[in-house]
């Protein structure tokens, strides 16, 4: 990988080679010595500019492989992750009061989440370690992405789950071929099962944080937000946060392109969490550490009490001049109905967290009505229906009676006249 300089401790700055094996610093363990991928930018600068990618027909995040972790033509799991839409949404603008609002709609993704971007770098690297099997705890969707990815290539993955996942994310898992061991207990039990499990077997590690190449591939979404606007750079960005490794990687999207030259100035970074499940938010506005939490929030994915890249996440938020904020579980389900009336796009809870802080951030004033922003819907709502029926209600039902479905029909605003 002549594009890899070295992998750096977070916390005490220490460098060590890019090789297998090598998850997290040895002197700092493994809750704070968290690695960062360090690029050789010049290297990238010199050899890739923006018409290498305008000519570049690759449309899923292995067109950014110059700005990944992964040797060049090295083996890949085969379905096309990324390169999802981003729409400018007038309508929820104007519902909101911004003037240039543009979406991500994540949820297109093949396994319907933004998780499929850093489980397809781990598969990929792990298919590189000859691994014959991988294993991640997730709160569902890092699961699924997983499962699916792995499925592609052949790899087989053992995954540990919340018993509270919903249906939807198990049905995907079980569909792709996992074993699949659901933890009757939170997020944080998973993980810690899991851990010792991966420990003892000695399997290919996906979990968050402790895999430095997860916020690599996450990253690819703000590297595509930033071909897909023409290398303009948003004045904001605003993300749903549970362990901090997808806003941690979008703003590293942005930090590589700025420093191999590719754009001059960076956005503010707006980080939102369930008011249920909110230990960054509380560490963000203290200064202090974060303190464990319960998980008590709808949008299970990101009800995670003990977030494992806390410190990547409060960087990314610090470096940017931006904020977090938190929403309420009616907010989240509010924001569900208002995506989905005015633009079209179905995210589950975790997946519109993003939009209803985003409202938030706009009313108090933190967010210009003059400011572009970049929100993501992270997550499909299909995953979730029992949610989204709760967000949006149930349809009118008639009896096979005509007089019935006229008299119906002439009661609802605006349908007959
Ligand atoms: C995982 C996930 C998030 C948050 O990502 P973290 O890396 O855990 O902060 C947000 N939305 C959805 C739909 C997710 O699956
Ligand atoms: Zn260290």
């Amino acid at each position: 990988m002549k594009n890899v300089k070295h992998l750096q401790c977070i916390n005490c700055g220490k460098t060590y080679p890019a090789e297998p094996g090598v998850y997290t610093c040895p002197d700092c363990g493994p809750a704070d010595g968290i690695l960062d991928v360090i690029y050789d930018y010049d290297y990238i600068a010199k050899n890739y500019s923006k018409d290498y990618f305008a000519n570049n027909k690759n449309y899923s995040i292995w067109r950014y492989e110059p700005f990944l972790p992964v040797q060049p033509d090295g083996p890949k799991p085969t379905l096309r992750v990324g390169w999802s839409p981003l729409y400018r949404t007038k309508a929820l603008a104007e519902a909101i009061g911004l003037e240039n609002l543009y979406m991500k709609d994540d949820g297109q993704n093949p396994t319907a989440s933004l998780k499929d971007r850093a489980s397809a770098i781990a598969v990929a690297k792990a298919a590189e370690e000859k691994a014959p099997i991988i294993a991640c705890s997730s709160t569902g969707n890092a699961a699924s992405s997983l499962a699916g990815n792995a499925a592609s290539i052949g790899i087989k993955t053992c995954i540990f789950v919340p018993g509270r996942a919903p249906q939807g994310k198990v049905a995907q898992l079980r569909i792709f071929g996992a074993n699949v061991i659901s933890v009757q207990g939170s997020y944080e039990d998973a993980f810690k099962l899991s851990a010792a499990a991966i420990e003892r077997y000695g399997w290919y590690n996906r979990n968050a944080a402790i895999n430095p190449y997860l916020v690599e591939g996450k990253k690819t979404v703000t590297l595509e937000i930033c071909e897909q606007m023409n290398w303009q750079v948003p004045d904001w960005i605003v993300f749903s946060v549970g362990d901090g490794c997808t806003i941690a990687g979008a703003w590293k999207g942005y930090v590589d392109l700025y420093k191999a030259g590719f754009i001059d100035r960076l956005p503010k970074v707006a980080g939102v969490q369930a008011e249920g499940c909110a230990p960054l938010t509380k560490a963000f506005h203290s200064g202090k550490k974060f303190e464990p939490t319960e998980e008590n929030t709808i949008a299970d994915s990101i009800a995670v009490g003990v977030p494992r890249n806390a410190e990547k996440a409060l960087r990314a938020v610090r470096e940017s001049k931006g904020t977090f904020i938190n929403v309420s579980d009616e907010e989240i389900l509010a924001a569900m109905r208002l995506l989905g009336n005015t633009s079209g796009i179905f995210g589950e809870p975790a997946g519109v967290a993003g939009l209803a802080g985003l409202k938030k951030l706009v009313a108090n004033g933190t967010i210009g009505k003059h400011e572009t922003v970049v929100c993501a819907v992270t997550g499909n709502g299909l995953k979730d229906v029992n949610n989204a029926i709760k967000a949006a209600g149930e349809p009118i039902k008639v009896k096979p009676d005509l007089d019935e479905l006229f008299s119906v029909l002439e009661g609802i605003p605006g349908l007959v006249s």
